[in-house]
């Protein structure tokens, strides 16, 4: 018990913010928690779930499409763009309730009010006073725009992707990471007409180069038109749509541009200057090993704190935080091998080292990797590949790297997180039986090493 209001104030209802307060209310602490937006964040409101959601209601088209193969036959379809969104809609209301049950129930008071620290301790919630002993900020992040000319005028960001009052039939999209190759995906299967553009040579910076090169070739095979090295230096109106002006490439018109060019922390209007919390160059809050700021005792986990911008991530920060604040079992987040995948189709997985960066801390990496036609494609006649790579450190037979592109590739590889995370050596997976008939199954029958084009051709590539 402290003298102030609360033990435990938490500023920002999404998934790191949620769970630091519910678990700190189940450990005892009396805790607040304010959200002005929307609970359950950018994941349940502008992210992960209603993505999901536009994923799969995309992916019909290809299995009509592949349904002939196995003697169906399904006649004219036509997709309803405002049915998808009012379902979409009604499911993250539904989630939207749960996080408040998931708060109330084990006693958060949640304030529906923008947050401002007047203090290290004291809250104000608009004209509401609150103190608290400790703080939390788990406010998240926004997607960003660049200032090219036009671009906040006419692009939309993908927070407007879950609101578009119909479905553009065509569409580019500027930018190569995550969200550019999820939406061109969702778009493309819905019937949009798409470009993807990318600034450099290829996709997904930080990803496995095969995997990227994987995943591009699939792409176009689809009817993605994916171009790179290819830079918008301006957006205007058209008679037509919006024009984009490309540097060295003439100009390209759509009905919709969708800029997917990353995303920044939410600090502004925290008042953090005011109390002293100190900013990274890149505009994250601070935070130290324990999740503390440069204030000691307002801590920060999640998306603002820009480590790695994964849901699962903030959930485990936020608990592990609230454990050690308020059980006495103080516990950190270990950052290795944390799973991710990008929902483009086909999707991409991937846990542990790239090829490249084992190679960078290795003396010797073996690498296992097999492409080859699904079984579902040996009757639709889809020209379609599934792609998966082991990388192994040659010395101690450790598997430290798994990838995938390729249908239930999230699936497969969050299993195989746990694997690595056990230290799974490649004999042991060898030792491993299939499961058959699946594509799970080459994961552990994978034998023969590929030969290692040597250091010049690997630098070439990149
Ligand atoms: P990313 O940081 O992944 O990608 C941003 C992309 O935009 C990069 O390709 C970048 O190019 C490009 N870019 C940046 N600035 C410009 C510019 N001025 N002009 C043209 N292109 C530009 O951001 P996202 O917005 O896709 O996603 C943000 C984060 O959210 C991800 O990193 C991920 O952590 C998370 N996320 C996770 C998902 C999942 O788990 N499935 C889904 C969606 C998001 P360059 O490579 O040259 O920097």
């Amino acid at each position: 018990m402290t003298g102030y209001d609360f033990d435990f104030f938490v500023i920002g209802g999404g998934s790191g913010g949620v769970r630091a307060a519910r678990i700190a209310a189940g450990h005892g602490a009396r805790t607040g928690l304010a959200e002005a937006r929307y609970l359950g964040g950018t994941c349940v409101n502008v992210g992960c779930v209603p993505k999901k959601l536009m994923v799969y209601a995309s992916h019909f088209a290809q299995d009509f499409d592949d349904a002939g193969g196995f003697g169906w036959q399904v006649g004219p379809r036509t997709h309803d763009w405002p049915t998808l969104i009012a379902n979409k809609d009604r499911e993250i209301a539904r989630l939207n309730g749960i996080y408040q049950r998931v708060l109330e129930g084990p006693g958060v008071t949640v304030f529906r009010q923008t947050a401002t620290l007047l203090d290290p301790h004291t809250i104000a919630l608009g004209d509401t006073r609150v103190t608290a002993d400790t703080i939390l900020i788990a406010t998240g992040g926004q997607p960003t725009l660049p200032d090219d000319p036009g671009v906040k005028d006419h692009a939309i960001c993908s927070d407007d992707v879950f609101h578009l009052p119909r479905r553009p039939e065509r569409i580019i999209i500027v930018g190569g990471g995550y969200i550019a190759a999820e939406f061109a995906g969702v778009f493309h299967g819905l019937g949009t007409q798409v470009v993807q553009l990318y600034r450099r040579s290829l996709f997904l910076r930080g990803f496995d180069q095969d995997v990227r090169l994987a995943l591009a070739e699939e792409m176009r095979t689809a009817g993605i038109d994916l171009r790179f090295n290819a830079i918008v230096t301006r957006l205007d109106r058209s008679a037509d749509g919006i024009t984009a002006q490309l540097r060295d490439a003439g100009s390209l018109t759509a009905d919709c541009v969708l800029y997917a060019t990353g995303r920044k922390p939410n600090t502004e209007g925290l008042g953090l200057d005011r109390v002293g919390v100190a900013l990274s160059d890149s505009g994250a809050v601070r935070v130290d090993d324990d999740f503390r700021t440069s204030v000691p005792n307002i801590y920060a986990v999640g998306d603002v704190i820009h480590r790695i911008e994964l849901t699962p991530v903030a959930i485990a920060e936020g608990h592990a935080l609230a454990d050690t604040l308020f059980a006495n079992r103080p516990r950190g987040v270990s950052y290795d091998n944390v799973p991710s995948a990008v929902f483009s189709q086909p999707p991409v997985a991937s846990v542990g080292l790239t090829e490249e960066e084992a190679r960078r801390r290795f003396r010797t990496v073996d690498i296992y990797k097999t492409s080859f036609r699904p079984m579902r494609h040996t009757m639709t006649g889809r020209e379609a590949k599934t792609f998966m790579k082991l990388v192994v450190d040659a010395d101690s037979d450790r598997v430290v790297g798994c990838h995938m592109v390729g249908h239930d590739g999230p699936e497969i590889i969050q299993g195989l997180a746990i694997a690595l995370n056990c230290g799974a050596t490649k004999a042991q997976f060898d030792a491993t039986i299939g499961l058959h008939p699946t594509t799970a199954e080459e994961f552990v029958t994978m034998r023969t090493k590929a030969p290692d084009p040597g250091e010049a051709a690997r630098q070439a590539a990149e």
